[in-house]
């Protein structure tokens, strides 16, 4: 894949070497989230940083990724915010945008809407979520977490052993991580969800003829044995009728330490996109799991920004530059790991 001035609206761009040279940059860019280096390689450059649905991680950690770069940062946060409020269309939207950006980061709640903005979008667009559809920069630094913990237990993406916890239906989180792990091979997949929150069959049908094992169950103690990694998600109650009808689904499956021991392989990696639900209905990953090692969701959250880092690298086209320009840090650095 020649990522240079690409939009990025699915997984489905993605090969086994884009991913690699993604997870290549990604490494690269370990001194500069660290704050041991600096880089200005994006010096003058805007990014758009568009989210008309809530968020924290994607929001923070995609302007953090800019400016750790170089860049400035522009954001709209919110439809009430937007002239998309007063009826604009994102045609009018991503016209008058992208005159001012370099590339537009953007987050929606309709389904294709990321994909209808980039289409008259003059600079490159990156989804930060689209509805119940996908969110690839998501799945790529699931992915990325994936291959790192594994890796320190010497094993491999291929021959893996997942469980998915949780709203596998409207969860777009799961759905772009599916399809990537697709690509790999010989995955064994436990789909671990109530039975009206299924992944829809499409994405089984085809991790199915893409040669991996799936097996849908709608409880913890069937489901969650012998996984490598079991990846919890939050019951998406956005994308439901009602509020009520959400909650019929909260606290049905949850993972505390309790079943963590019970069921878990000693080494099982707890992964989550997070926000996790703390309310007491819903809690779906206990606190009493935060002092588990195995526990990977911070780590997730600190390659999230790596891994954005190296899509703007990529698509910008200075990959190759920052080291080049780059130099220590000149003031005192909190320990981060
Ligand atoms: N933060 C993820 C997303 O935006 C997961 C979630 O919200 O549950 O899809």
């Amino acid at each position: 894949m020649n990522f240079i001035g690409q939009h990025i609206l699915s997984v489905d761009q993605f090969d086994r070497a884009s991913i690699e040279e993604v997870f290549r940059v990604a490494d690269n860019m370990i001194p500069y989230a660290l704050r041991q280096r600096v880089t200005r390689v994006l010096e003058g450059a805007i990014l758009g940083n568009m989210f008309f649905e809530p968020s924290t991680r994607t929001r923070v950690s995609f302007g953090c990724a800019w400016n750790l770069l170089g860049g400035e940062v522009r954001e709209t946060t919110g439809i009430k915010a937007s002239a998309l409020a007063k009826g604009e269309s994102f045609y009018d939207t991503a016209r008058v945008l992208s005159g001012y950006s370099d590339l537009i980061v953007m987050r929606h709640e309709k389904m294709g809407s990321v994909a209808e903005f980039a289409a008259a979008s003059r600079v490159p667009v990156i989804n930060g979520g689209d509805g119940a559809n996908e969110h690839p920069s998501q799945a790529l630094l699931d992915l990325y977490t994936i291959s790192r913990e594994l890796t320190d237990q010497g094993k491999a993406i291929d021959g893996m052993r997942i469980a998915l916890v949780g709203d596998l239906r409207f969860g777009r989180a799961v759905h772009s991580l599916c399809k990537l792990l697709g690509i790999y091979r010989n995955i064994s997949f436990s789909l671990i969800s109530p039975e009206a929150l299924r992944l829809p069959s499409s994405y089984i049908e085809s991790l199915r003829s893409a040669g991996h094992t799936v097996v849908e169950s709608s409880d913890m103690a069937s489901g969650l044995q012998q996984a490598d990694i079991v990846y919890v998600t939050r019951t998406q109650e956005e994308r439901f009728e009602s509020a009520d009808e959400a909650q019929r689904y909260k606290g049905l499956l949850r993972l505390n330490q309790a079943v963590y021991t019970q069921y878990c392989e000693p080494n099982t990696v707890i992964m989550h996109p997070l926000p996790r639900d703390t309310r007491a209905e819903a809690n779906e990953l206990d606190n009493d799991l935060n002092d588990n090692p195995n526990l990977a969701i911070f780590r997730q959250t600190d390659n999230g920004v790596l891994i954005r880092m190296a899509l703007f690298a990529l698509i910008l086209n200075v990959a190759d530059q920052i080291d080049a320009t780059s130099r220590p840090v000149n003031w005192y650095t909190a320990k981060r790991f």
